[in-house]
């Protein structure tokens, strides 16, 4: 008897392999450092703004999100037009490779980036082409540049790189934007945009504002602190942004969402001040695993990338040993969220025992 089939691509999406939460060990505080969340609680004020819109659970949620739009556009300096929100930005992704993807057509990325892309690709079914990183964990942007063909949608930059770290300067994403046939859609993937300090680092909007093709995705879920309720958004030309809202899930952000990131935005500076300090931590967390002989590729994220190939998973026991847990990525390296001082002090303790 024939039973129902699902598309033939549905077999080949990859899974997502969420971050482990800590192992309960008795007696001891354990720390999860394996989804790049922000280590601190909800800021005074968000949370009060929430509970408040908690009782129109009954209702559905303002399905233009209105408010948010508002806020955003204001806040960013953009006209309303040239945005759209989404169920954070994997929301985005899915729905940048449904709006310009036919089944076949191709979509360059970096590789090892983020683990959304290939997924929300295969489903789509368009086709993945994984250009591999440098060995500092950059992007190869030439290769990259090198890797369109006719074939080619849109190629996602990942900066700062989930999971490697490092983030492309606006120099070199000029070199780059100006080898992009214009037909092609450019996303920049700015998830942790906010965390970025470097030389020449680059700036999203002027890069949106100078080309039709560019689009910038950013998240409340790392530097805002809201990963639990998924929201982001993305930045774009006009005609790229509204087709992204035309295939967006109706009523996809919920009421509390909007709320939250409405209430985060207008305490933009107060959030400013925690990402400062987790910069200021990663800056300790680096430095010393530098000294004490670990080569790590440049941390621009709130994470550090241990390039650990095989042992990666005995680099994982061990801090599970220790009470953090990392996001290992079989064969290939271990990511470490800079987390509460506690957990960041316990990843140096290991990395002061671990072989290099
Ligand atoms: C975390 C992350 C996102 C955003 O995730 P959402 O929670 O869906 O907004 C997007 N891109 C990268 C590279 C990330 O690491």
């Amino acid at each position: 008897m024939s039973t129902p089939q699902p598309r033939a691509t549905i077999a080949d999406i990859p899974p997502y392999v969420a971050g482990r939460p800590p192992t309960v060990r008795p007696g001891m505080t354990s720390y999860k450092l394996s989804s790049n969340e922000n280590p601190y609680p909800p800021l005074p004020g968000v949370v009060e703004a929430v509970q408040a819109a908690v009782g129109q659970m009954n209702r559905y949620p303002d399905m233009g999100a209105s408010a948010l739009y508002a806020a955003l556009a204001d806040s960013l300096d953009v006209p309303v037009e040239d945005l759209s929100v989404a169920t954070g930005s994997v929301g985005l992704i899915y729905q940048l490779v449904q709006a310009f993807c036919d089944p076949g057509d191709e979509v360059v990325f970096a590789w090892r980036s983020f683990e959304a892309y290939p997924i929300a690709v295969t489903a789509a079914g368009a086709a993945s082409v994984r250009v591999p990183v440098l060995p500092d964990g950059r992007h190869d942007l030439d290769a990259m540049a090198a890797a369109i063909t006719d074939r080619t949608r849109i190629v996602l930059v990942c900066t700062p790189n989930n999971p490697t770290g490092p983030a492309v300067t606006q120099a070199e994403l000029d070199a780059f934007l100006a080898r992009v046939p214009s037909h092609v859609v450019v996303v920049v993937d700015e998830a942790y945009v906010e965390f970025v300090r470097m030389d020449d680092p680059v700036d999203g909007l002027a890069s949106y504002r100078s080309r039709a093709n560019v689009v910038l995705t950013r998240t409340f879920s790392k530097a805002y602190g809201l990963a639990g309720f998924r929201v982001g958004y993305a930045v774009a030309p006009a005609p790229i942004a509204a087709a992204l809202r035309a295939v967006s899930l109706p009523f996809g952000v919920s009421t509390v969402a909007q709320v939250a990131a409405i209430a985060s935005l207008e305490r933009q500076p107060e959030l400013l001040e925690r990402v400062d300090a987790l910069v200021a931590e990663r800056t300790r967390v680096v430095d010393g695993l530098r000294a004490a002989g670990w080569d790590v590729p440049d941390a621009q994220g709130n994470f550090v990338w241990f390039g650990l190939g095989e042992r990666t998973a005995d680099f994982a026991q061990a801090a599970d040993e220790l009470g953090i847990v990392v996001r290992p990525f079989a064969g290939e390296g271990a990511r470490v969220s800079i987390g509460e001082t506690e957990a960041n002090d316990r990843l140096l303790q290991l990395a002061a025992s671990f072989p290099r």
